[in-house]
């Protein structure tokens, strides 16, 4: 059967980093664009580095570190914000600058405050600056689904014709419903013949809960582009999810003969790194890469996937790349078997970074009868989101109980000194992050405190997520993982004390 090509163009680092309550620094984004690349998407957006010296910052190390991939900047369409996403891009392998400028009515009249005509001035002349640059240049129509259809055909043909290789029609209010939004895409590309030049796009957001089916129509219609994020993060509701559009095309090649670049077994690695990272867990009945989305609950449905898989599963789990949950490793397992494991996972290390995990893994081993792939991944996600550690903990003391004031004493080492803080809380947990702040001489607001049980069992390993805001309204994740909640809690703490000390240094503020 001929099978067309649909390119993956990744938003995750820009529209899925705009998800409210999330903020990531540059090398959370260079960690994350390193497995976007692996997982084989087309185009990586890294970034709007007008909005932030932080972004362009992070933008430009992107650029110049994943390599094998389009990176991609966003622009509005002004000269300041193309020149800016130039300079951040241009030690990109493919660099590809991304402009846009809104289109429908409502738009112009209340937020550009434009009429029509400037609107494809603008749109023309931002993507000839842009050109200048770069061959490679996407033009959006920022609200193109709520557009008058004649106008938005009149800027889309503008734009081909003044060199833009990409079109990129939006629904970003999540507005479209999927015949109407395929019709809608079928008639631009037979009102406007210069778009055999240009590759048609699509960007759906998920405010109905429609991004995905809204995309998969604009695919049936002509479209070859979909802009996407990894988990559906992003503005509001989210965006069109990677891994559903990704694994309906492959799942259903039957009725939609298309397929995409990416390494479906990447997939799964992928989500939970982005979940880590930016700290929104996934929702357990989430399609692809949820909790429950391969567990059969009902004793009919365990009986038939006994029997045979495919009574109940219309994807092997293993096809999207999640572990199967063996019991591995214990206390006598030695290095092979966990440099063996860790590979089968996913992990590459080098001699050093074995040697590392391994004494962690022993530590862990020391603690647990068994070790499970739960276990491993929780143990390298935080060897992964380690920042340099400014302070480390050394120890804790706690007194608690219902009829007296929690206290607690913590030391911490610092360049291989060592400090040591006593302080009274409402609870444990609190008491312990008063006297850490004793020490450290900060004081961030906690905005969010959360635990986890990774793994399941009494020896459990739990992982606790704290949010920390300074005084400049920055804000960090920080985790902590371990079998003891306390010392999770701690350890979180501190994770996101050193994130944002490692913040001040990268931009040279005082603290
Ligand atoms: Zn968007």
């Amino acid at each position: 059967m001929y099978m067309e090509r649909v390119r993956i163009f990744d938003t995750t680092l820009r529209d899925g980093e705009q998800s409210p309550g999330v903020s990531l620094n540059a090398m959370e984004k260079l960690q994350i664009a390193r497995q976007l690349q692996k997982l084989g998407v087309d185009v990586i957006e890294a970034g709007f580095p007008i909005t932030s010296p932080g972004d362009k910052e992070a933008v430009s190390l992107i650029a110049r570190e994943v390599k094998g991939v389009v990176v991609a900047a966003l622009a509005r369409a002004s000269a300041l914000d193309i020149e800016t996403a130039w300079e951040a891009i241009k030690e990109a392998e493919s660099p590809r600058i991304h402009t846009f400028i809104a289109t429908s009515d409502i738009h112009l009249k209340y937020k550009l405050k434009m009429d029509r005509e400037t609107v494809i001035e603008r749109a023309v002349a931002a993507v000839k600056l842009a050109k200048k640059f770069t061959a490679d240049v996407e033009f959006s129509a920022e609200d193109a689904s709520r557009s008058d259809l004649d106008f938005l055909c009149r800027v889309v043909e503008a734009a081909v014709k003044a060199g833009a290789t990409t079109i990129n029609i939006p629904d970003t209010v999540g507005y479209a419903e999927p015949e109407e939004f395929g019709e809608f895409i079928r008639k631009i590309l037979e009102k406007v013949p210069v778009m055999d030049r240009a590759v048609l796009s699509v960007h759906c957001h998920d405010d109905l809960g429609l991004a995905v089916a809204n995309s998969l129509a604009a695919i049936k219609n002509g479209a070859r582009q979909v802009e996407c994020t990894i988990n559906g993060i992003g503005e509001r509701a989210g965006n069109c999810s990677l891994e559903e559009i990704v694994m309906a095309l492959y799942t259903r090649k039957d009725v939609l003969p298309f397929y995409t670049g990416i390494k479906t077994e990447e997939i799964y690695r992928t989500s939970k790194l982005v979940s880590n990272l930016t700290g929104m867990p996934v929702q357990p009945n989430k399609a692809i890469v949820g909790k429950n989305a391969f567990s059969h609950e009902s004793g009919i449905h365990q009986d038939g996937v006994l029997k045979e898989r495919t009574t109940y599963e219309i994807m092997n789990p293993r096809l999207v790349g999640i572990p199967e949950s063996r019991l591995v490793l214990g206390k006598h397992s030695g290095r092979h078997a966990l440099k063996e494991r860790l590979l089968e996972l996913g992990y590459e290390l080098t001699e050093e970074q074995l040697n590392e995990a391994f004494v962690k893994f022993k530590a862990l081993a020391d603690k647990k009868k068994e070790v499970t792939d739960q276990d491993l991944e929780a143990m390298m996600e935080e060897e992964i989101r380690k920042v340099p550690e400014t302070y480390s903990l050394e120890y804790f003391h706690i007194s608690t109980g219902s009829t007296i004031i929690p206290t607690a004493t913590v030391g911490l080492l610092k360049e291989g000194e060592k400090l040591e803080e006593a302080a009274t809380g409402d609870g444990p947990v609190d008491a312990i992050y008063k006297a850490i702040n004793k020490i450290t001489g900060l004081a961030p607001v906690l905005e969010q405190y959360s635990i986890n049980a990774v793994t399941s069992g009494e020896d459990a390993l739990g992982e606790v997520v704290v949010k920390l805001k300074n005084g400049f309204g920055k804000i960090v994740t920080g985790r902590g993982v371990s079998t003891d909640i306390l010392e999770a809690s701690a350890k979180a703490y501190l994770n996101g004390i050193n994130k944002l000390l490692f913040d001040y240094q990268m931009k040279g503020e005082k603290q």
